[in-house]
């Protein structure tokens, strides 16, 4: 049985150290001992493979091995298989073929992004951002402040909503870009880009969005909305990790963030990982069709789930914008827990969830997504993301909802902070709520 701690004492919330995307460190969760059958329900830090994606790309790595950059007929084929991954991409979120560029992940996309725009307008200093991106964005704009650039970390209200005032008004003259995430990965929060990419538009300003959230879980239309640059990432919709794309609208300016051969058009230098992007093309035809139903089925498991918890948990609260909100992504905060603890107990059930984001949990304080939507201390501690997919069942959202009252029920009895007058008023704020 692993150790499990109540909220911790500490008082002041201070910034990780670094995060495992910073740092590549591995969260620490757990030994590594896991149950079986697992209920998977961490979607939003990866996914499974789906069964038909690892078919079609195991050819190109058992036998079509050539380079598609090379001049015979052998080569050619798999050059033509890169092709139609290109296209089933761009399918996917109403782009045009030579908009895709092939990338290694999402955090390349995003790196990608940023320094692109600055070195495609170098009279230009600043960059504007949000307070919420992931550490992919977050990381590379703290970078940019280190070496003299201008950065605007633009704030979000309790939901963890923008101001499109504060947006407009932030476009300064010397703005190279503006980068906004589709959804948030950690509260699901969808954010209203077509309006933001507007006022971009407007200020002549380039505006890059984070999608890798997005993709695949909602329509996306790039024909109709003004986005400059777009990022997606193959292992959160079920292709392989290691592969990504980067949307880089027609007539854009664009300079490479890796020099080397002239793969990419000259966008991305680098020998192609074809049974990757094979992988990724596929997945992006799968989701295209998985968009309408599928998506459906597992927004009414998610809003069943969440429902039931709130019905069983007293002092329990959504983050995030539950109006506009991914269709899969549930964050609960329980009241004077502490949410590592939640995940080590729901392991031993074999349940697989996240704490904050999965690449802060392997700190103890609450990540800087709810810092910066200013959940209180007592809540934002306790905060378990659950993100669903298209493999979850009725069964595995009815076994969340029996093992974990009791879970909760047992860490509070640890806390110092529960006492009868917290008890009582978390039932009081349930009762009004319900
Ligand atoms: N952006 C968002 C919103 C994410 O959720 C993630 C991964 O969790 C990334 C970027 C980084 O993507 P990758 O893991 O492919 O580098």
């Amino acid at each position: 049985m692993t150790k499990v701690t109540a909220l911790p004492k500490t008082a002041a919330p201070v910034e990780p150290a670094g995060t495992d995307a910073a740092s590549g460190s591995a969260p620490e969760v757990s030994s590594g001992e896991f149950r079986e059958p697992l209920i998977y329900m961490d979607y939003n830090a990866t996914t499974q493979v789906a069964p038909e994606v690892i078919e079609e790309m195991l050819p190109y790595l058992r036998d079509y091995y050539g380079n598609p950059s090379s001049m015979y007929g052998f080569a050619a084929r798999v050059g033509k298989k890169v092709q139609e991954a290109r296209e089933r991409v761009a399918s996917l979120v109403g782009a045009h073929p030579d908009e895709i560029i092939f990338i290694s992940c999402g955090t390349e996309g995003d790196n990608t992004a940023l320094s692109s725009a600055l070195a495609s307008y170098p009279g230009r200093h600043a960059v504007v951002t949000t307070r919420v991106e992931h550490p992919a964005i977050k990381n590379a704009a703290e970078r940019l402040g280190k070496q003299g650039r201008r950065v605007v970390f633009l704030p979000v209200d309790r939901q963890g909503r923008l101001d499109l005032d504060q947006v407009a008004e932030s476009l300064a003259e010397d703005v190279a870009v503006l980068s906004v995430m589709w959804a948030n990965n950690e509260t699901g929060t969808v954010f209203p880009v077509e309006r933001i990419g507007a006022l971009a538009a407007e200020a002549g300003v380039m505006f890059h969005t984070d999608a890798v959230q997005a993709v695949g879980k909602i329509p996306i239309d790039l024909s109709a909305v003004p986005i400059d640059m777009l990022t997606l990432s193959g292992h959160k919709l079920h292709a392989p990790k290691g592969v990504g794309a980067l949307y880089v609208r027609r007539g854009t300016r664009f300079a490479p963030f890796m020099v080397g051969g002239h793969q990419e058009r000259g966008r991305r230098g680098g020998t192609e990982n074809v049974a990757g992007i094979v992988a990724l093309g596929k997945a992006c035809e799968l989701a295209e069709r998985r968009l309408g139903e599928e998506r459906e089925r597992v927004r009414v498991l998610r809003d069943r789930l969440e429902r039931e918890l709130l019905a069983r948990i007293p002092g329990t609260l959504v983050n995030g914008d539950v109006e506009n909100r991914l269709p899969n992504t549930t964050s609960l905060s329980f009241e004077y827990v502490e949410g590592e603890s939640i995940l080590l107990m729901l392991n031993e059930h074999g349940i697989c969830a996240s704490s904050g984001s999965a690449c802060t949990s392997g700190s103890l304080e609450p990540s800087h997504v709810l810092r910066a939507m200013g959940v209180p201390f007592t809540a934002a501690h306790g905060s378990v993301r659950f993100s669903l997919g298209v493999y979850n069942t009725d069964a595995e959202v009815d076994l969340v909802v029996e093992k974990l009252p009791p879970i909760i029920a047992r860490l509070r009895e640890l806390s110092p902070f529960w006492t009868p007058e917290t008890a009582a008023a978390c039932t009081r704020a349930s009762a009004d709520a319900s």
